[in-house]
C-alpha cells in the first residue's frame, strides 16, 4: 500500500487552484484511457446510433481522450451528406472509409498542431471502431431516403409531401410566418408521350423535375404530387414573393430545350398558387392551389394563378 500524504497534498493544491479558477482540466484529460480501451469503449458506444451526426459526434469528443483535435469533417458525396465538427486547424489527416469495395465516406481530422507517428496510429485504429456503425447508418438513411422519394423524379413522394407540409403549417403558426404552395402541372404532357413514347416522356419528366429543383434554394421542397404533377412548398413566402417563384418556374420551364430522339420538345407548365389563411388546413391550402390552377388550364394553359 502506498502511503496517501503526497496524493492528499496535491489534492490540496489543485482544489486551492480550482476556487482561484485556474486548473479546470477539460473534462477529456480528465479520462485518461489505453487504445485498447478506448477502441472497445467505441465499439459499443457506437452501436448505439443509427444517425451519422451522433455516431460521428461521440466518435468525435471521444477519440480525444487519445488524440486531441481542432475538427472532424465528413463527407459522403453519394448521399449528400456532410458533417462538421469544430473548427479548422492547420495540419489535417484524410482518410478514405471503405469496407469490402462499399465506400463509407472521407474523413479528415484537423488539429493546428502536427500529429505525430503514434498519433497518427492511433487514429487509424480507432477508425476499425467507425466502420460498422458508420455502414448501418447509411444504410438506413438511404432506406428512409427511398422511402420518402418518388424513384422517377427523385422528387419527394406523397408521404413525405403530407410530413412536410403539416410540420411547415405548423411551423408557419408558430412563427407567424407566411406560407405558400405551387401546384404544377405539364401542359399536354398526354401528346409527348403519344409523340414519342412513354421512356421519353419518363426522361421528359426526370428533366422538368430538374429544372424546377434548379430554380430553388430548397430542392427539398419538391414533391411529385401526381403523374405530371408536382408540389412546391415555399416556407416563409407570401403571396406576392410566390407569384415571383411561379413566374420563374414557369419561364424556365418554356425556356428549356427537352431533347427527345434528337428533337426538341417544347413544353409551357401551368400553375396554381395558394397561401395559407389562418386556421386553414393542409387539405383546403391544396384544394385552394388546385383549383387555381384548373382556372390557369382552363385560361389558356402556360400560366399562374393564384388562389383567390
Ligand atoms: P393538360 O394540359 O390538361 O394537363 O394535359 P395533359 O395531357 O398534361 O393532361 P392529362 O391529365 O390528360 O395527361 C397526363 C398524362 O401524363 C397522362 C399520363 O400518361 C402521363 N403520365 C403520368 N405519369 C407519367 C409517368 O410517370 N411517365 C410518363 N411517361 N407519363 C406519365
Ligand atoms: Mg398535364
Ligand atoms: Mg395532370
Amino acid at each position: 500500500m502506498k502511503p496517501p500524504s503526497q496524493t492528499n497534498a496535491i489534492d490540496f493544491d489543485s482544489a486551492k487552484l480550482q476556487r482561484l479558477g485556474f486548473g479546470q482540466q477539460p473534462p477529456l484529460l480528465e479520462r485518461p484511457v489505453s487504445l485498447a480501451q478506448l477502441r472497445q469503449q467505441l465499439s459499443l458506444q457506437l452501436q448505439t446510433s443509427l444517425e451519422p451526426q451522433r455516431i460521428l459526434g461521440t466518435f468525435y469528443r471521444e477519440i480525444q481522450r487519445l488524440v486531441p483535435l481542432d475538427a472532424l469533417c465528413y463527407q459522403h458525396k453519394s448521399s449528400d451528406l456532410r458533417l462538421e465538427f469544430g473548427q479548422r486547424g492547420h495540419h489535417s489527416i484524410s482518410y478514405s472509409l471503405s469496407h469490402e469495395g462499399e465506400h463509407l465516406g472521407e474523413l479528415v481530422f484537423r488539429r493546428n498542431q502536427r500529429f505525430s507517428e503514434q498519433e497518427q496510429g492511433n487514429l487509424e485504429s480507432l477508425l476499425a471502431a467507425l466502420l460498422f456503425p458508420m455502414r448501418n447508418a447509411l444504410l438506413y438513411r438511404t432506406a428512409t431516403q427511398n422511402a420518402l422519394r418518388d424513384p422517377l423524379t427523385g422528387a419527394g413522394n406523397r408521404i413525405a409531401m403530407d410530413q412536410t407540409l403539416q410540420r411547415e403549417i405548423e411551423l408557419s403558426r408558430r412563427h407567424l410566418q407566411p406560407l405558400s404552395v405551387l401546384m404544377l402541372d405539364i401542359d399536354h404532357f398526354k401528346q409527348v408521350n403519344d409523340t414519342h413514347g412513354h421512356s421519353t416522356g419518363d426522361d421528359v419528366l426526370k428533366a422538368v423535375a430538374a429544372s424546377i429543383k434548379n430554380q430553388l434554394r430548397n430542392v427539398d421542397m419538391v414533391f411529385r404530387y401526381g403523374g405530371e404533377e408536382f408540389l412546391i412548398l415555399l416556407s416563409n413566402t407570401c403571396r406576392e414573393a410566390a407569384a415571383m417563384v411561379g413566374e420563374r418556374l414557369r419561364f424556365a420551364a418554356q425556356s428549356e430545350e427537352y431533347l427527345a430522339d434528337g428533337r426538341r420538345i417544347l413544353l409551357t407548365v401551368s400553375l396554381g398558387c395558394s397561401t395559407l389563411l389562418p386556421g386553414e388546413s393542409a387539405e383546403s391550402l391544396l384544394r385552394r392551389a388546385d383549383s387555381a390552377l384548373y382556372v390557369a388550364k382552363r385560361e389558356g394553359r402556360n400560366r399562374l394563378e393564384m388562389a383567390g
